[in-house]
């Protein structure tokens, strides 16, 4: 006898999004984290009134209309668009690389003159076989656009030299040759009026949910508490790195309450030179129009991971994509166990397709 039909191990937006359909559909479910609360890394702390996001800024864009319609169940988006300013010692640049960036760097105006100073730097450059990163930007973007604004950023995020770095991680650049700073191409974006958090505490409502609460020794506790598992934590640690450990990059954030209400006039600020050490500025009130009369800012550094450390981004190289797919076999034969989300998964998973991942696994359930 289980007393419960699934036990949640993560209250991350896969869970919760699990969570939810199946108490819907009359299952009995637990949630627990291991974090002192829920909503995984879109949860958003309250200083000062201001939602900081508090595991790195999170923007809610998609182009799937049901994904969409989904997620405005649960609350109302307001019509944040991103566009984010790279500074580059005293210069400063719209993003994503447009003509607002090209006409600032180069004093020019129209489309046409922008792709010819790119293929006039293109062609200066000779490559024609790029060996590293390095010689694939150039390739691709001339020598100012990756000296100013890819260059000390992409070395800041990585923690190595452009040249050590392989060429297949940028395949293309996004140039737009429009006036137009929107980060994103999707159909919808938004941040969810009330924080992430709530969205994640309304899919939750009306379930148990025990935060503070360590998966492994839960279930060492409780061997038999459920019937099914849904894991949605690191499937390395779950099969306790017998295989090696699977590599991330991970995120500092320095956080600080500000005696002024505008600090930057933007939610995101990058630093593409090499010599600052942090890669970003998030002013966090601007996702929501804030008008406290404090600010709140946390700079991001990009750091190692090791064992134990929040894990971020994947590194999604040969090496630990071949890795992971072992522990994908050794999970699947796993009974009654789901591993879910971008730490099961090992992926990294934008919201809309952790959401998309989340509802395509309910319907093969
Ligand atoms: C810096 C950064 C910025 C991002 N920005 C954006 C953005 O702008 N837009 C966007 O769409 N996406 C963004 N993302 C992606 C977004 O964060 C993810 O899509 C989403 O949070 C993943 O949800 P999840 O539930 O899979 O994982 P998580 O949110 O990580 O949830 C997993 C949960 O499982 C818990 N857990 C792990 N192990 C255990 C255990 N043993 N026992 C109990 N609990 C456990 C963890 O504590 C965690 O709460 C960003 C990601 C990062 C890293």
């Amino acid at each position: 006898m289980h007393q419960y039909d699934y036990l949640i191990a993560g209250a991350g937006l896969y869970g919760a999004v699990m969570a939810h359909e199946l108490n819907k559909r009359g299952k009995k479910c637990l949630v627990i984290d291991r974090r002192d609360h829920i909503a995984g890394n879109i949860y958003c702390e309250d200083i000062e009134g201001i939602h900081v996001h508090k595991y790195g800024a999170h923007i809610f864009h998609t182009s799937n209309k049901k994904v969409w319609e989904y997620m405005n169940q649960f609350a109302e988006f307001n019509n944040y668009i991103n566009s984010p300013i790279a500074v580059y010692k005293e210069e400063l640049y719209n993003l994503p690389f447009n003509m607002n960036t090209f006409s600032k760097m180069w004093g020019i105006r129209t489309p046409q003159e922008a792709k010819e100073m790119i293929a006039k730097q293109v062609a200066q450059t000779n490559i024609t076989d790029p060996q590293n990163l390095e010689e694939q930007a150039l390739s691709l973007a001339g020598r100012d656009v990756y000296e100013k604004l890819i260059k000390g950023y992409t070395e800041k995020q990585w923690g190595r030299d452009c040249k050590d770095l392989p060429a297949f991680i940028i395949k293309r650049l996004p140039f737009r040759y429009t006036y137009d700073n929107n980060y994103f191409n999707d159909r919808y974006q938004g941040i969810p009026v009330g924080g992430y958090t709530a969205v994640v505490e309304k899919m939750l409502e009306g379930m148990e949910v025990r935060t503070g609460t360590d998966f492994f020794e839960f279930r060492e506790e409780n061997p038999d508490i459920a019937e099914t598992i849904i894991f949605t934590g690191m499937i390395d640690e779950y099969f306790g790195y017998k295989l090696g450990a699977l590599e991330y990059r991970s995120v500092r954030f320095e956080t600080e309450v500000l005696d002024c209400d505008n600090y930057q006039g933007n939610a995101v600020v990058n630093y593409t030179e090499r010599e600052v050490p942090y890669t970003r500025i998030i002013e966090h009130k601007h996702f929501e129009f804030g008008k406290q009369e404090k600010t709140v800012i946390s700079r991001e550094y990009s750091s190692e991971w090791k064992v134990g450390m929040d894990p971020y981004y994947p590194v999604n190289d040969e090496k630990n994509n071949s890795l992971f797919e072992q522990y994908k076999e050794l999970a699947a034969g796993e009974q009654n166990v789901i591993f879910g989300g971008r730490l099961g998964d090992y992926k990294y998973y934008d919201m809309d397709k952790v959401v998309e991942a989340a509802l395509n696994r309910l319907e093969e359930i």
